[in-house]
């Protein structure tokens, strides 16, 4: 059988409601905003998608299975720690990443003053250089209901690295 390419691509999406009261934690920075992500962990959405990209890529179930919502250790968790988690499962498979890119959308907090803190941020934490972390900002106007929400879709691509002399 011809050998694949060793690359692999995997998607993920999360959306989380923004509510009062809690911090606003997307892309791993605390952004000011008067509402914030509603969830178990920080809520941050755009990391929970990237991590199933991630995941998705290697061939390594969901960010649920890896870290159950009713697990009391993950109560409150910073979701960089959680990526530095996924990280490490992707270095127990030999892979990592090439490149993501990330799609936000909510009517509030704005993006734009902050994406290049947050790709820095992402990019920092890959080990990738900051164009290989792209990172959009969209508003929903209003179109998402009464509810408000932020939602994230986000791809990654992964090489393996079973050949490579040196690989840990
Ligand atoms: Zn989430």
């Amino acid at each position: 059988m011809t050998p694949l390419p060793p690359i692999r691509i995997g998607l993920g999406w999360d959306r989380h409601r923004l509510v009062p009261g809690r911090d606003c934690v997307l892309g791993g920075l605390r952004l000011p905003c008067e509402v914030g992500p509603a969830g178990h962990s920080d809520g941050d959405a755009v990391l929970h998608a990237l991590m199933d990209a991630l995941l998705g890529a290697a061939g390594l179930d969901d960010l649920g299975t890896l870290f159950p919502d009713d697990d009391p250790r993950w109560e409150g968790a910073s979701s960089l720690d959680l990526l530095d988690e996924v990280l490490a499962r992707l270095r127990q498979v030999r892979m990592a990443p090439v490149s993501v890119d990330l799609v936000v959308a909510c009517d509030r907090p704005r993006l734009a003053p902050h994406r290049a803190s947050i790709r820095a941020l992402v990019a920092e934490r890959l080990g990738l250089p900051v164009d290989r972390v792209n990172l959009k900002g969209k508003t929903t106007e209003s179109a998402g209901g009464p509810i408000e929400t932020v939602e994230c879709h986000a791809v990654a691509l992964l090489r393996e690295r079973r050949d490579e002399v040196g690989a840990d």
